[in-house]
């Protein structure tokens, strides 16, 4: 059998990972700013993360959400005790994608309304309802196109407002920081009107922290930059550190009715195991300190360089834009200098993911990195 081929791949083949790095057969190391697509958060390969996912799988790695499995309660405590989130309810799930087709299935469940209201440049997963409210129409086919979804413009609060008081929209949806729209941050005002307006208007609120949550943006979720309390909040990639695993935590004013949510796959003893690894390293070695810490550093070094048009992000959310395509400096920071990083929706923006457990020292290298394969392009983000 061969494999559908829907993926691009660079002719690189990774077998080993370490902390920030990866290695192939032949011992070469890669440097990871990419972190899989912001799932790496605990770095490749940590011993604790190792540890207790073998042990878990010697043990039992699967029964059924059929009997009781109390690792998923244990996951849900720690989870609520990091995040802040203690009085919000967890529904387990397998993927980014499975967590937002959940959250909208609730808030339409919960209002009886179809329409949603997404925004330019948002990502919200592949699976159906999730790709109706991704702004890619290269991706939805006809049978995704099964409820209204109105997309606007980040920040316009006027547009939203009006679009709301028709009195007919499920949820808002959006994410903390966008992701592969290319590192956009709501503006604080923005996303602090949101609940308000949303509840006036009998209408959910969805923070999508699937990217952007976890750590990654230097706060447990990026939302909690600003002081904001969504009605859902959907997980996944960090979460498991490679394992799948994605969660959907849900405000008590949403109550569980049985029967209305399911999974055969989600909350298994094994992805407990891998979640609850994930979520002890990041207090045992304050990994969203680290985030903060490196991200400030990096985004500080990288403008100094005075080689990028614009520098943003949050803690290790990085988006760095060019005035042109970043394709080929990509390519030369992957074979020359050993560095994977992330492109985004903008074809001339970079976009850095690494792990959060990353060093001072991986960061000193990706600077270098970035100048000498600039320098020796010929190539700088600003008019020359
Ligand atoms: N939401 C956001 C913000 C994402 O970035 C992604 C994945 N890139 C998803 C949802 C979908 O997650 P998954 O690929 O695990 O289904």
């Amino acid at each position: 059998m061969q494999l559908y081929d829907v993926y691009s791949l660079y002719p690189i083949e990774p077998v080993r990972g370490e902390g920030s790095y990866v290695f192939t057969a032949d011992g070469e190391r890669y440097l990871d700013f990419y972190g899989g697509h912001a799932v790496i958060s605990v770095g490749h390969a940590h011993p604790h993360y190792v540890k207790l996912i073998s042990e878990q799988v010697a043990r039992l790695g699967f029964y059924s959400n059929s009997v009781e499995n109390p690792l998923q309660q244990e996951l849900a405590d720690k989870l609520g005790r990091l995040s802040g989130l203690d009085d919000y309810s967890l529904f387990l799930v397998s993927s980014g994608a499975e967590a937002n087709e959940n959250a909208l299935k609730l808030a339409s469940f919960r209002t009886g309304r179809r329409r949603v209201i997404a925004f330019r440049g948002g990502f919200h997963g592949r699976t159906s309802a999730a790709v109706n409210a991704t702004d890619n129409e290269g991706i939805k086919a006809p049978i995704n196109r099964n409820y209204p979804v109105t997309f606007l413009e980040l920040n316009d609060l006027d547009a939203l407002a009006r679009e709301l008081k028709k009195g007919d929209v499920a949820a808002v949806i959006i994410e903390g920081i966008q992701g592969i729209g290319g590192i956009h941050i709501p503006e604080k005002d923005y996303l602090e009107a949101l609940p308000g307006l949303c509840h006036a208007n009998g209408t959910l609120l969805i923070l999508d922290e699937v990217q952007s949550g976890y750590g990654r943006s230097g706060k447990f979720f990026a939302f909690q930059h600003c002081d904001v309390r969504p009605d859902i909040v959907t997980v996944a990639k960090g979460m498991g550190n490679g394992f799948p695993i994605g969660g959907v935590l849900i405000a008590p004013e949403i109550p569980a009715q049985k029967g209305q949510l399911g999974t055969t796959f989600g909350g298994s003893h094994l992805a407990c195991a891998a979640g609850i690894a994930v979520l002890d390293i990041m207090e045992n070695e304050d990994l969203i300190g680290n985030a903060d810490r490196q991200g400030e550093y990096l985004r500080h070094a990288l403008e100094e360089t005075g080689l990028f048009t614009n520098v943003r992000g949050q803690g290790l959310m990085i988006g760095l834009d060019m005035d042109e395509p970043i394709g080929e400096l990509r390519k030369r920071l992957l074979f020359e200098h050993r560095v994977f990083t992330g492109s985004a929706k903008d074809p001339n923006t970079i976009r850095l993911l690494p792990p959060l457990n990353v060093t001072r020292e991986a960061c000193e290298v990706v600077i270098d990195a970035f100048q000498e394969a600039l320098v020796a392009g010929g190539q700088s983000g600003k008019n020359h």
